[in-house]
């Protein structure tokens, strides 16, 4: 049994957990909402440490990270649990599931997944990811912690649903983070995901201010987030606040778990392609077959940067230290 992190005891054998915002106030016996932190006895435990339900080598741009060691693997780990609840989940059986009911876990301790990584071909790292990583928070940290003194790089694949403190604890273990920000609206947040937007975009600001490598992902569900007046106000607002170098990842939905939503129209995607493009230098189409806007261009003169077909990778026109070859302009890439 593992003690977590980031909690203080009420009367009455009540704990309060302030890992996230959702702050849950627990009695004996209760989990959270992430369904794997609980009160025994008056102590607050993590119900998943030391143990993954997922764990495999993948390309480093499904993560999607497009602009941080192109070309490269990285170890993946993920658990059970999350601390949104979207009705078009695309993970759900992992992510929205009670970790005492689950059965696939693999014990393993943060030193094992180092040495795995370390033997992994062409692996710079660890990536935690698949489902919410920041409730495996402290699992995550421990490994992150350990694995940066190895040489090996750390990546977060997450909602962003996390209170200040422990974001800025774990931000200098972390080398790179793609961050879901679902939709502009307050109102999709509480509807969809039972989250709140400000929690997120605080996150995003917070992290693109430790200058950690950050892109964002952006799931377009027809009809709930398409609006083009208020998704033109979202990347606008990334421009202005996280910055225009910020890659932005619009994936195409698929109907998933409560959601029965015919997926994205591509018209869709490309209109909102061109209204990304008009205010952030790398804009991508994910879950879709297109090379055209799954590439990366030089900001400065356009010249093709990397070629990308599915996980196929081709570095072309880069330099050492990421600028275009052509004209020497910077394209936000880490190699
Ligand atoms: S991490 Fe889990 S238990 Fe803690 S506040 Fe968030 S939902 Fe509640």
């Amino acid at each position: 049994m593992q003690e977590a992190l980031y909690y203080r005891k009420l009367d009455d054998n009540k704990i309060q957990c302030e890992l996230c915002p959702w702050n849950c106030i627990l009695s004996i016996d209760q989990s959270g909402n992430c369904k794997v932190r609980s009160n025994k006895n008056g102590t607050l435990i993590t119900e998943v440490y030391n143990k993954v339900a997922a764990l495999g080598s993948d390309p480093i741009e499904k993560k999607p990270l497009y602009h941080f060691y192109p070309g490269s693997a990285i170890l993946s780990i993920g658990e059970v649990g999350c601390n949104l609840h979207c009705n078009f989940c695309q993970n759900h059986r992992i992510s929205q599931c009670e970790a005492k009911q689950f059965s696939g876990f693999h014990n393993i301790t943060s030193k094992r997944i180092i040495k795995e990584a370390l033997k992994t071909w062409n692996n710079i790292g660890i990536a935690y990811t698949y489902n919410e990583p920041f409730t495996f928070y402290e699992f995550m940290l421990e490994t992150a912690e350990k694995a940066a003194s190895a040489g090996l790089k750390n990546v977060v694949v997450s909602n962003g649903y996390i209170n200040q403190q422990p974001l800025l604890k774990l931000l200098p273990f972390i080398d790179a983070f793609n961050i879901d920000l679902k939709a502009f609206s307050d109102d999709f947040y509480q509807t969809y995901t039972k989250g709140k937007l400000n929690a997120v975009l605080k996150s995003l600001e917070t992290i693109a201010q430790s200058q950690t490598h950050l892109e964002i992902t952006n799931l377009v569900i027809p009809g709930l987030n398409d609006d083009l007046a208020e998704f033109e106000k979202m990347v606008k607002w990334i421009a202005e606040k996280l910055g225009a170098e910020t890659p932005l990842h619009l994936s195409r939905y698929y109907p998933q778990f409560k959601m029965n939503i015919e997926q994205t129209p591509l018209e869709t995607l490309n209109s909102l392609y061109k209204i990304a493009k008009k205010h952030l230098q790398h804009v991508y189409l994910g879950n879709v077959s297109d090379t055209e806007r799954s590439s990366t261009y030089c900001p400065g003169c356009g010249a093709v940067l990397i070629e990308r077909n599915r996980y196929k990778t081709e570095l072309n026109n880069l330099s050492a230290e990421g600028t275009c070859k052509t004209c020497g302009s910077q394209a936000n890439i880490k190699l």
